[in-house]
């Protein structure tokens, strides 16, 4: 039997607007909803930006506890991932809310060119981001923008800032930094093999490109990530019509690969996260 697959859902993000999809999540209320729905469908697993009234992403600690208490509430034992990310927020805000001890955060272990920015991660905010994590018992997810981003975090395992055996997301498709091409998710997968061999990994695909690397990530043995967040659309014609669907249509391609869908349960024995209580 092959290894179940976690899929995570990324709701909402930083950039994606209600104009662009209707169905996106903006307001928590919209959010808990969404992420209940994204559960029943078989995500195990939600990464989360909070907006504030402009859609802007927003560090509010308050926001991110109603969601987490939301979601824990609604989806029993399903994995809450707080972003760090960049996009609209001080760098000292980006871990402002971590104190909340959400199971994992996002952190990206190096600086890239995004489409009209720099998503500046500057190596001891890196540490400073892993150290907090650290001392909260919150389970980093590596987002591997770029390959040095990659032996950073050997690095960081090295020095005892991230515990071992990590999980890493490898990103596709954003502009700027690594595009969706198969020949560089083998090597990733190889040389994160040689380098942390307990690792647990993720691909995700930005845009056209989130259905495509769903499959290679199923093929190659990684969990797989959807949702709005990376791509609104459905396909070229449509606009996908919530984050549920999107799921349900990673369930069923595992399925075609012979994953079974992880459980909330199966994920946090998978990644080494306390169990449901
Ligand atoms: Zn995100």
């Amino acid at each position: 039997m092959s290894d179940p697959c976690i899929i995570t859902v990324a709701i909402t993000g930083s950039v994606p607007r209600k104009r662009d999809n209707p169905a996106l999540p903006v307001t928590i209320a919209e959010q808990i909803e969404s992420t209940h729905e994204a559960f029943e469908a078989g995500a195990s697993l939600v990464h989360v930006h909070v907006r504030d009234e402009n859609e802007n992403s927003s560090s509010d600690p308050e926001k991110f506890a109603r969601l987490q208490e939301g979601v824990a509430q609604h989806c029993p034992g399903m994995i809450m991932q707080f972003s760090t990310g960049g996009r609209g927020r001080q760098m000292e805000q980006r871990g402002a809310m971590l104190y909340l001890k959400p199971d994992m955060a996002s952190l990206a272990t190096g600086s890239v060119n995004f489409p009209t920015i720099v998503y500046e991660n500057p190596p001891d905010f890196v540490r400073g981001l892993a150290k907090t994590m650290l001392d909260f018992g919150i389970k980093p997810e590596i987002e591997v923008f770029d390959l040095a981003m990659l032996y950073n975090t050997a690095d960081l395992v090295r020095e005892g800032l991230i515990v071992d055996p990590p999980h890493v997301q490898f990103v596709f498709g954003v502009k700027h930094a690594l595009p969706a091409r198969r020949e560089i998710l083998e090597f990733e997968v190889a040389q994160l093999k040689k380098l942390l061999p307990r690792a647990t990994w993720t691909a995700a695909g930005i845009g056209r490109h989130q259905l495509e690397v769903n499959r290679w990530s199923l093929e190659m043995g990684g969990h797989c990530r959807t949702g709005l967040e990376d791509n609104v659309r459905w396909d070229k014609q449509t606009l996908a019509p919530g984050n549920a669907a999107l799921v349900r249509r990673v369930a069923q391609l595992c399925g075609e690969y012979g994953r079974p869908v992880a459980t909330a349960a199966q994920a946090r024995a998978m990644l080494g996260l306390r169990p449901m209580s």
